[in-house]
């Protein structure tokens, strides 16, 4: 069965669209698009043999052959300019994620939808996609096996469009989530400001004086946590 934070992805494809799934490892993502009629044909991409392997293997498995292409190569690379119609990348960090968008931007011309989900850093993401003319449509957080997932959606715009007001917090935060305040955005905010007060006790511990410039940096990312909690 798939994951709930994969099936979360897999709801922001649009019906009948040419999927890239991009970073596939087994390819379950495009597997389970093509079972439940979310697009009509995928590709899934792969950078690393064994992965590669492992989705072949998946869709010979569920015999989807004819419907779900698997090809070797980097990022956007494996795609012809303007073959996919909706992209997703998911469970890989922010700045990866961010760089594959940006070396492969050309072969975005026919893309509707990305559908982006970082493990960490989603504000890289955030900020490329303002950079390259995507508007961000919609974001989703969700815990899963005890890690904190978001999902962020975007379509050609007007990049600025969501963060109206709260543009200073947005690009870190994500202006839905911050508006939703959802428990799982708030622990996963808490958990973060817990983890920068450690960080600052183990300095103090250390007795290293030179230390000041970056605790300061690190009390003021808390105070911008806390304002947005508060
Ligand atoms: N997308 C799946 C998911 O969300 O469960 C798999 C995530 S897995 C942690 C990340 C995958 O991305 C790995 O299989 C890795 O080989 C692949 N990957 C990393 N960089 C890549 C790149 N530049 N192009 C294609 N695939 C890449």
């Amino acid at each position: 069965k798939l994951s709930m934070r994969l099936q979360r992805v897999a709801s922001y494809i649009p019906k009948g669209s040419v999927l890239a799934d991009i970073g596939s490892d087994h390819a379950y993502l495009p597997c389970y698009a093509i079972n439940n009629q979310l697009c009509v044909k995928a590709i899934a991409g792969e950078v690393v043999e064994g992965p590669y392997q492992s989705a072949l293997k998946q869709v010979l498995e569920t015999g989807l052959q004819d419907k779900i292409d698997v090809r070797k190569g980097d990022g956007l690379d494996v795609l012809e300019i303007g073959e996919a119609t909706a992209v997703t990348i998911a469970g890989m960090g922010g700045t990866l994620i961010a760089s594959i968008l940006e070396r492969g931007k050309a072969k975005l011309t026919k893309v509707e939808r990305l559908i982006l989900q970082p493990n960490v850093g989603s504000k890289n993401v955030r900020t490329w996609l303002i950079e390259n003319g995507w508007e961000l449509k919609a974001e989703e957080i969700l815990e899963e096996d005890g890690k904190i997932y978001e999902i962020l959606l975007a379509e050609v715009g007007e990049p600025l469009k969501p963060y109206q007001n709260k543009h200073e917090t947005g690009l870190q935060f994500g202006p839905f989530l911050q508006a939703q305040r959802s428990p799982v955005f708030i622990k996963k905010w808490m958990q973060e400001k817990d983890h920068l007060l450690n960080v600052i006790a183990q300095m103090d511990a250390s007795g290293n004086t030179n230390l000041e410039e970056k605790r300061n940096e690190l009390l003021k990312q808390i105070k911008v946590i806390e304002e947005v909690l508060a």
